[in-house]
């Protein structure tokens, strides 16, 4: 690709296949849901957003939308799995079919910290949804829906970012690593 920011190593997936990918995963959904009332789509942020817009546009069930934010990703959050909740849902979900959607599943400790805390309060039923999981060693954590299996890099775009740049860019790219100090 020409004009590749010089932070950006290469790019992983492409607009291109984030669009057709992000279209199977609605038929996916629309498949398994097509007998319920709605899908309530949980969103995790900030990292989620485009994705979540994305499919939310595609799904031909009724859906809504709501949001979660867990604190940011720290060292000592990945080993310890300490995540802390800092923005909870507006609705309750008693009864609802949830999808949580996120961005990425590194360590798992951020979907496994979520999952259960959505499940103590009595959904009908909760899958996960990620766009990109990172091929690595981590918490045995299903994802139901899964857009792309990733190499364990650090990687920005579509929605993910390094200090909250590159999170715009339409396709998902490597970060070199010596961008990481910048
Ligand atoms: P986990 O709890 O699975 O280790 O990490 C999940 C969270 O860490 C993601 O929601 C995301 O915020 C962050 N994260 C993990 N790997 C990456 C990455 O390669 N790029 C970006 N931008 N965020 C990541």
């Amino acid at each position: 690709m020409t004009n590749l920011h010089p932070d950006l190593a290469r790019v992983i997936i492409s607009a291109e296949e984030i669009e057709a990918r992000v279209a199977g995963l609605a038929v996916e959904i629309e498949t398994d849901y097509a007998d319920v009332e709605r899908v309530i789509l949980v969103g995790i942020l900030k990292g989620a957003f485009i994705f979540l817009a994305d499919l939310a546009r595609e799904l031909q069930i009724p859906h809504i939308v709501d949001f979660m934010a867990v604190s940011s990703y720290g060292k000592t959050a990945t080993s310890t799995g300490a995540v802390r909740l800092v923005l909870d849902l507006r609705e309750p979900i008693e009864n609802e079919h949830v999808i949580l959607v996120e961005d990425i599943v590194d360590t798992g400790h951020t979907l496994n910290y979520l999952y259960h805390t959505l499940q103590m309060r009595n959904p009908a039923s909760i899958r996960t949804c990620a766009l990109t999981r990172k091929d690595r060693d981590a918490l045995n954590i299903p994802v139901d829906y899964l857009g792309f299996e990733i190499p364990d890099v650090w990687v920005v775009g579509y929605g993910l970012d390094y200090a909250d740049k590159h999170r715009t860019l339409p396709y998902v790219a490597e970060l070199k690593p010596e961008a990481y100090t910048k």
